[in-house]
C-alpha cells in the first residue's frame, strides 16, 4: 500500500490502523524471511495501532494516521532495542526517543520495526551488519546498497510503505537507487539528529524513503522542522507537500561534467539521457557545469568521516552501556570489549581516523581535507550561480553482487563517489528511480541549493508523473528466494 492511501482510508474509516498493521504483518511473515530487511519487529506495534485508533475516535487530526513506518536501527526508539547492527550495542534499549520517532508517533504513525544496516552506518552494501546481510528485492544475489539497506529493501518490497534511514555519505540515496525507491537527504539541519546514534556528526542527517514522491513528502513533512534538542537544527518550516505542485518550467539543471566522466554503466547513461529528454519536454533546461574539486570529494570525505568516527566511537568502552566483556574494571577489559564489540570496518575506520588526527599527520590529512571541503563548497556555490539544481548518477552502477567488494575496502569506498560531496557541503539531495539496467533499477541524484529541498520534490514529481509512476508498486519479488 502507499502511505497516502492508508491515511485516506484510515481517516474515512474504511480501514482501521490495526487492520493496516495486520496486513503488513501477514506480508512480513511471507516475505521477510527471504529478505531480512529487519533486525527486529516492534512487539508493541498492535498496542500502538490501537492507540492511534483511539486518538482518531477522539477527533485528533493525524497526518500519518495508521501508517506503519520502518526505522533504521541507529535511530533511538524508547523501550525498543537499538543496536546499530553492532555487537557493541546488542541489547541496548534506549531510555529516550529520537525526535524523528517522537514526531512520527505524534503524527499517528506506527513503528513497525528496526531495519538492518551496515554496522554504525559504515559501508555501502549492508554486508557489514553483525546480523547478516539484507537481500535486494529485485535480485536475491545482489546487495540492497547501504548503509540504510534494510529500510530501502523494506520499502521496495512493501514490507513498509515508508521508512527512515540516515545519510552520512549516501546511505539513504544509494540504497534507494539500488532498490528502486525515492531517497531524500535534507539540507544539514532540517531534520533533527537528536536521538540518532552519531557516526560522523558534521555529515550525518536523517533521510526519508518511499515509493512515490507524494509519500516521500508526506513522511518528510512529518519528521522535519526545528528541534531545540539539536543545536544544529535550523528554524525552517517544512513545506514538502505544498511544494509538490510547484512549476518546474524554466528551471535550469546542471549536468555535472566530472560525475558524467566517471565510467558510468550503460543503464545509468540511458537513464540520464531519458531524464533529460522527459524534463526538457516539461520546459526544464539542461546545461553542462563543472565542479573541478569534485575529484577530491571522496578522499576528503573518508578523512573527515573517519576522523569524526574515531572521536564519536570512543564512548563505547563498556563502562556505561552496551557490550562489556567479563573482567575487572581495567584498560585491558576496555580494550577487549572494543575488540569484540566492533566489526572489521568499524575498527578500520577508528584506526584510520586516529591516524589522520595524530599530531604528526594532522595538517597533512585532516587539515588538507578541510581545505578540500572549503574548495568544494566554493565550486558548488559557483555552479549554483548558473543553475537551480544539479544532476548526477546516484551510483555509477546498479546493485552489485554479494561479496563483490567486501574483500577490497577501497572498492567499497569507491561505490560512494557520487554521493559523498553533498554531505561535505550540507546540501539537499534526492535519489529518484529513473530506469533499469536489465532487471535492476537505476537511480539518479538531484542536488539542490541550500534550503531549497522542496524544489527537488517538485522536479521529481513531474518526472514521476511523466513516466507513469513506474516505481509505485515496488519490486516484483517473483525471484526472491
Ligand atoms: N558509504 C558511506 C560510508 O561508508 C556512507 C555511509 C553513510 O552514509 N552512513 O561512509
Amino acid at each position: 500500500m502507499l502511505a497516502q492511501e492508508i491515511v485516506e482510508n484510515v481517516r474515512t474509516g474504511r480501514i482501521t490502523p490495526l487492520e493496516v498493521l495486520r496486513a503488513y504483518q501477514a506480508r512480513l511473515e511471507e516475505i521477510e524471511p527471504r529478505l531480512r530487511a529487519f533486525i527486529r519487529l516492534n512487539p508493541k506495534a498492535e498496542a500502538e495501532a490501537r492507540r492511534v485508533e483511539e486518538r482518531l475516535v477522539a477527533g485528533e487530526d493525524l497526518p500519518l494516521a495508521g501508517v506503519p513506518v520502518a526505522i533504521k536501527d541507529n535511530i533511538c526508539t524508547r523501550g525498543l532495542e537499538t543496536t546499530c547492527a553492532s555487537r557493541m550495542l546488542a541489547r541496548f534499549v534506549p531510555p529516550y526517543e529520537a525526535t524523528v520517532v517522537e514526531r512520527l508517533r505524534q503524527a499517528g504513525a506506527v513503528v513497525l520495526g528496526k531495519t538492518n544496516m551496515d554496522e554504525f552506518a559504515m559501508g555501502s552494501s549492508t554486508e557489514y551488519s553483525a546480523y547478516g546481510p539484507t537481500k535486494n528485492p529485485w535480485d536475491p544475489e545482489r546487495v540492497p546498497g547501504g548503509t540504510s539497506g534494510g529500510s530501502a529493501a523494506a520499502v521496495a518490497a512493501d514490507l513498509a510503505p515508508v521508512a527512515l534511514g540516515t545519510d552520512t555519505g549516501g546511505s539513504v540515496r544509494q540504497p534507494a537507487a539500488f532498490c528502486g525507491v525515492y531517497g531524500f537527504k535534507p539540507t544539514y539541519g532540517r531534520i533533527s539528529r537528536y536521538g540518532v546514534v552519531a557516526t560522523a556528526s558534521s555529515l550525518d542527517q536523517v533521510g526519508t524513503l518511499a515509493r512515490t514522491v507524494a509519500d516521500l513528502a508526506l513522511l518528510t513533512d512529518a519528521v522535519s522542522g526545528h528541534d531545540p534538542k539539536d543545536s544544529t537544527s535550523l528554524e525552517v518550516l517544512p513545506r514538502f507537500q505544498a511544494a509538490l505542485e510547484a512549476p518546474v518550467r524554466g528551471l535550469r539543471i546542471g549536468l555535472v561534467k566530472e560525475a558524467l566522466a566517471l565510467g558510468n554503466s550503460p543503464g545509468v547513461l540511458a537513464a540520464l539521457a531519458r531524464f533529460q529528454e522527459v524534463m526538457e519536454a516539461q520546459g526544464v533546461r539542461f546545461v553542462e557545469v563543472s565542479i573541478p574539486s569534485l575529484r577530491y570529494a571522496l578522499a576528503a570525505y573518508y578523512i573527515v568521516n573517519t576522523a569524526e568516527i574515531s572521536s564519536n566511537l570512543a564512548r563505547y568502552d563498556g563502562s556505561l552501556y552496551g557490550l562489556r566483556v567479563p573482567g575487572e574494571e581495567s584498560l585491558d577489559t576496555m580494550m577487549r570489549t572494543r575488540e569484540q564489540g566492533f566489526g572489521p570496518e568499524a575498527r578500520r575506520r577508528i584506526l584510520l581516523g586516529t591516524f589522520v588526527l595524530s599530531s604528526g599527520y594532522y595538517q597533512a590529512y585532516y587539515g588538507k581535507a578541510l581545505r578540500a571541503r572549503a574548495r568544494l563548497k566554493a565550486d558548488m556555490d559557483a555552479a549554483f550561480g548558473q543553475v537551480e539544481l544539479l544532476l548526477t548518477p546516484t551510483s555509477p552502477t546498479p546493485a552489485f553482487r554479494f561479496g563483490e567488494k567486501t574483500a577490497d575496502p577501497l572498492a567499497m569506498y569507491l561505490a560512494d563517489v557520487d554521493t559523498v560531496a553533498v554531505n561535505l557541503v550540507g546540501l539537499p539531495a534526492m535519489s529518484l528511480p529513473a530506469g533499469f539496467e536489465g532487471h535492476l533499477p537505476v537511480g539518479l541524484q538531484l542536488i539542490g541549493r541550500a534550503l531549497q529541498d522542496e524544489q527537488l520534490f517538485a522536479v521529481a514529481r513531474v518526472f514521476e508523473e511523466a513516466t507513469g509512476r513506474a516505481f509505485a508498486q515496488g519490486a516484483p519479488l517473483g525471484s526472491v528466494n
